[in-house]
């Protein structure tokens, strides 16, 4: 099937309430601008010079999705991500949302939204807030939470998550759980500069798990361009 099919299949498939958001790493601009093209709305990259280059390509085309910054954010690259990305899902430590908040005015922006990403299987070769390194988690996310609270330029917006890579998604269905209960205490803390609106969990191999365990966001390459070249994923 083509590019476009793929994505409107999907799209049909979940609930109107979950945000695609399509992850571009290694594909051309014609294949991102044909699901664009298609009606996908947002836009992952795990890379910021990869972002650059086809947000410029893309032109007028860039303006009118979402951009989601999901790879390990550097802190030598906020200025360039900001300049951008809509959003940042991939805040993992205090030092590093006040690394970004420092930076938002200089991208003359007012308020950017950021995700926490957790590690839910802390795992080593991931990046992410591993849960085994401290516990108990869920106290200590949110202290984070409340740091990040007293930072007037971002705000919290959301959870994200890749989960373990099992052949069966059935086996990461205790993960996508854990990581729906820490987002659903968050929420419920009610801080400042807080709206926990998206839990972005899911990706090929295991969207529709993590959409029965409360995702809302889904993060979606190879079911929708096909299989990788080079898989650096
Ligand atoms: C590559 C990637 C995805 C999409 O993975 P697929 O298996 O191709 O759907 C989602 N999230 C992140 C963070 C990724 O790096």
């Amino acid at each position: 099937m083509s590019i476009s099919a793929n994505y409107i299949k999907i799209r049909q498939e979940i609930p109107k309430e979950v945000t695609i958001v399509l992850s571009v790493k290694t594909r051309t601009v014609e294949e991102i601008e044909e699901a664009i093209n298609a009606g996908a709305t947002d836009i992952g990259q795990n890379y910021v010079q990869e972002a650059g280059q086809m947000y410029s390509a893309l032109q007028k085309k860039a303006t009118k999705v979402r951009w989601h910054m999901i790879g390990h954010l550097q802190t030598n690259k906020i200025n360039k991500a900001l300049r951008i990305f809509d959003v940042i899902q991939t805040v993992d430590s205090a030092e590093k949302a006040a690394a970004i908040d420092k930076r938002v005015e200089g991208a003359r922006k007012r308020i950017v939204p950021v995700y926490i990403e957790i590690n839910i299987g802390s795992e080593f070769s991931k990046a992410g807030i591993k849960p085994a390194e401290h516990e108990p988690f869920e106290e200590y996310i949110e202290k984070l939470v409340m740091d990040m609270s007293k930072l007037e330029r971002i705000r919290v917006e959301g959870l994200m998550t890749m989960g373990p890579r099992f052949g069966n998604p059935e086996d990461v269905r205790p993960y996508f759980r854990r990581t729906r209960k820490i987002f659903e205490r968050i929420k419920a803390l009610d801080s400042p500069n807080v709206d926990m609106k998206y839990l972005s969990m899911g990706m090929t191999n295991s969207y529709r798990t993590a959409i029965e365990e409360g995702s809302n966001m889904v993060r979606i390459g190879t079911a929708i361009f096909g299989k990788r070249k080079c898989d650096i994923g």
